[in-house]
C-alpha cells in the first residue's frame, strides 16, 4: 500500500457511552476479583478486600454472585494469624473455555486456554500474503473448527496485527498484505464460529495477557512493548487496556524517530520498525554481508533473527553491532513512550526479546542516558516470560468480557 493509511469515516464509528453506570462498575469489580483470586489462589474475602481497595461487604457480595455463577468456589479454611479462619477461594478455571486466534504477517496460530490462561490443545500454519484474505481466513477456519469439534468453547477471541480500528472492526494497513483493509473482521469471524467474537490489536493483546497471567501488580501502569515483524506496545492503565478514540493508541511503529530517516511503507521517514523489529535487524545484518563484512553468518541460509541472536551469542561482531544498534534505537523509542505514558514497567515481548540479556542490558542503558533519575529508578524494564502473550492475550480478550458478564456466556 502506497502512502499512509487512510482514516474510517467518521460514520462508521459508533459512538462510545461517555459514563460509567453501576453496571459497568459492578462488572469492572467482578473482573478485577477474578483477577485476583487467579493471581492469588487461596486468598480469603478479607486479603480481596485489601488487594483491590473494595469494602468487605462489597467483596462479599460479589463473591457470592461468582459462586452462584460458578466461577469460583470455596476451597477449604485458611489459617489465620488471629480470631476465625477465613475460607479460601479458587477461580473454577475449566468453567469457560475460550479460543484464542492469533493473525500475524506471515501464519496464523489458534489455542484452546481456559480462564486461568492454561492452553490446552493449540494449532499454527503459514500464510501466504499474496493469496489474500479470503483464503488466509480459510486456512484459520479450517484449523480453529477442529479445536472448536473438541472443546465446549464458549467465546472467541482474536489478536490482529495493527493498526487496527476496533470501533470499525478493521485493519488500516497490514504491511506487505494488501486487502485486509477491506474486510469486516468482525463479521468474518462472527459467521466462522457461530460464537461471540472479540477482536484487540496484537499488542494491546500482549499488555493484557501481561496484566492477566505475567504475576505483576494489579494496580501496575504496564507498557507491553511488541518487538516482532513489527513494532507496537499496549498499555494496561486504571483497570484496562488505554485504546485511543479511535483504537488505535500504542501504534508506535510508526512513531518517527528520525525526521529524515529511512523511509517506510507507510509513506512516512524514520519509523520505529525501520530500526528495531526483526525485519530491521536481519536487513541490517543482509546490509553489511553484501558490503563484505566478516562474519559467521556469510553463508546462512535464510538468515533469521534467531541465527543474527545467536551468532551474537557466541562472539561474532557484526551479529553483536546489529543487536547492540537495534536495542539502542529500541531504547530510544521506549524513551519517547516513558515520557508519553509513565509506566511503571515496560515487557518487551515475541521474536526481538529473543536478544536476551545483551538486548535487555543496552535498552535499559539507554533508557538511564535519556531519563530524569527520577524517572528511570522507578521503572521497571523486562523480557516477557509468557511462552506467546499475543496468543493468551487473543484468549485473554474473549475471557475479559466473560468476566464482565458471565450470565451471558453460560450456555446450556
Ligand atoms: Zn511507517
Amino acid at each position: 500500500m502506497s502512502g499512509r493509511w487512510s482514516f474510517l469515516d467518521s460514520t462508521d464509528i459508533k459512538r462510545p457511552k461517555l459514563g460509567s453506570n453501576a453496571t459497568d462498575i459492578q462488572q469492572q469489580n467482578r473482573a478485577l476479583l477474578v483477577r485476583l483470586v487467579r493471581q492469588y489462589s487461596g486468598c480469603s474475602r478479607a486479603q480481596l478486600a485489601k488487594m483491590s481497595g473494595l469494602t468487605q461487604a462489597t467483596v462479599t457480595k460479589i463473591v457470592a454472585d461468582l459462586l452462584a455463577m460458578d466461577i469460583l468456589q470455596e476451597s477449604g479454611r485458611q489459617s489465620a494469624q488471629r480470631g476465625r479462619r477465613a475460607t479460601s477461594l479458587q477461580v473454577r478455571s475449566d468453567r469457560f473455555l475460550v479460543l484464542g486466534i492469533k493473525l500475524a504477517r506471515t501464519s496464523f496460530a489458534a489455542g484452546v486456554f481456559d480462564i486461568s490462561g492454561q492452553l490446552y490443545e493449540q494449532v499454527q500454519g503459514p500464510l501466504n500474503p499474496g493469496r489474500g484474505p479470503d483464503r488466509a481466513l480459510r486456512s484459520i477456519q479450517k484449523a480453529a473448527q477442529k479445536l472448536k469439534s473438541l472443546y465446549p468453547v464458549r467465546a472467541v477471541g482474536v489478536a490482529l496485527p495493527g493498526p487496527y480500528f476496533r470501533r470499525a472492526g478493521k485493519i488500516g494497513l497490514m504491511t506487505g498484505f494488501p486487502g485486509w483493509e477491506k474486510v469486516d473482521l468482525h463479521a468474518a469471524f462472527a459467521r466462522m464460529f457461530a460464537l461471540p467474537v472479540f477482536l484487540e490489536h496484537d499488542a494491546k493483546a500482549g499488555a493484557l495477557a501481561e496484566w492477566y497471567f505475567g504475576g505483576h501488580k494489579p494496580d501496575e501502569v504496564l507498557l507491553y512493548f511488541l518487538a516482532g515483524e513489527g513494532i507496537g506496545a499496549g498499555i494496561i492503565s486504571q483497570q484496562g487496556v488505554f485504546v485511543g478514540s479511535q483504537g488505535i493508541a500504542g501504534e508506535i511503529g510508526h512513531m518517527s524517530i528520525d525526521y529524515d530517516g529511512r523511509p517506510c511503507s507507510c509513506g512516512s521517514r524514520g519509523c520505529l520498525e525501520r530500526y528495531c523489529s526483526s525485519l530491521a535487524l536481519v536487513a541490517d545484518v543482509q546490509k553489511e554481508l553484501c558490503r563484505g563484512a566478516a562474519s559467521c553468518l556469510k553463508d546462512v541460509q535464510p538468515l533469521t533473527p534467531q541465527a543474527v541472536f545467536g551468532a551474537a551469542a557466541q562472539g561474532d561482531m557484526l551479529a553483536q553491532q546489529a543487536v547492540d544498534t537495534a536495542a539502542d534505537y529500541m531504547g530510544y523509542g521506549l524513551a519517547n513512550l516513558v515520557s508519553a505514558y509513565d509506566p511503571g514497567r515496560i515487557i518487551i515481548g515475541q521474536t526481538m526479546a529473543l536478544g536476551g540479556q545483551r538486548l535487555l542490558s543496552r535498552v535499559r542503558a539507554v533508557l538511564q542516558q535519556r531519563l530524569l533519575p527520577q524517572v528511570y529508578t522507578c521503572l521497571k524494564v523486562e523480557l516477557s516470560a509468557l511462552p506467546d502473550a499475543i496468543l493468551s492475550g487473543a484468549a485473554a480478550t474473549a475471557t475479559d468480557q466473560i468476566l464482565k458478564d458471565p450470565a451471558a456466556f453460560a450456555g446450556s
